[in-house]
């Protein structure tokens, strides 16, 4: 992400809704209507905020466990975006007229509960900051996992021998063909082990493209 910032690929800014408090306790949070567990975050100190953010019509991505599922095609619509303003929740979450007034994406990282939004920002600028043109090299991106619908294949470095464990003898022929055979089975392999959903979705990709 730094490297990002430092080649001037991209611009951010924090925004504290605490600044935006009415009170001079300054707070952002109150208990919900109708009872139940913990706070909610107040609708007009984060409304000041998004407006502050110039909000409207932008793309506005919520993080919530409630939202649909966040994956790498999700990360390529988000970097043609010009502007993403991301709001990170707390304790119980936000009022759901910020979502209705503001929000244009709710996007879960998982099937877990997180304590906060701050994390699950970062997860998604970082995933989004590394397919910035110039960040990491293409090739890199290319055989990534889900990038092609499939998980990336397993990797080696020197030694050649460690611990009693030899590196393929595939990957040392320099048979260029072989090794992309090779690397593609292996990459079915670990699909079929641990996503086998994945290879569904892009037999259903191939048939519809
Ligand atoms: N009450 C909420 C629920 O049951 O859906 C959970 C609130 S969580 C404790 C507080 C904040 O953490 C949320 O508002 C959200 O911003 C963030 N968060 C937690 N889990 C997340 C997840 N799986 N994906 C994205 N954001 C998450």
């Amino acid at each position: 992400m730094a490297k990002a910032v430092d080649k001037g690929l991209v611009r951010y800014k924090v925004i504290d809704i605490r600044d935006f408090a009415l009170d001079r306790h300054r707070t952002c949070d109150d208990a919900p209507y109708g009872g139940g567990p913990g706070m909610i975050l107040k609708p007009e100190p984060l409304a000041a905020a998004l407006d502050a953010a110039s909000a409207c019509g932008k793309r506005v991505v919520y993080p919530t466990p409630s939202g649909r599922l966040f994956n790498a095609a999700y990360a390529e619509e988000l970097v043609k975006q010009d502007e993403v303003v991301l709001i990170c929740g707390r304790y119980e979450g936000i009022d759901q007229r910020i979502i209705d007034l503001y929000v244009t994406d709710e996007v879960s990282l998982g099937d877990y509960v997180l304590s906060s939004g701050e994390l699950a920002s970062l997860v998604i600028v970082d995933t989004v900051y590394r397919l910035l043109d110039g960040v990491i090299r293409k090739e890199s991106l290319e055989e990534e996992s889900f990038t092609q619908g499939l998980l990336e294949y397993p990797q080696y470095t020197r030694p050649e021998i460690f611990r009693g464990m030899k590196v393929p003898e595939i990957l040392l022929s320099g048979h260029h063909a072989h090794i992309e055979r090779w690397k593609r089975e292996k990459s079915l392999e670990k699909t079929r082990r641990f996503r086998p959903e994945l290879l569904g979705e892009r037999n259903e990709e191939q048939k519809e493209g």
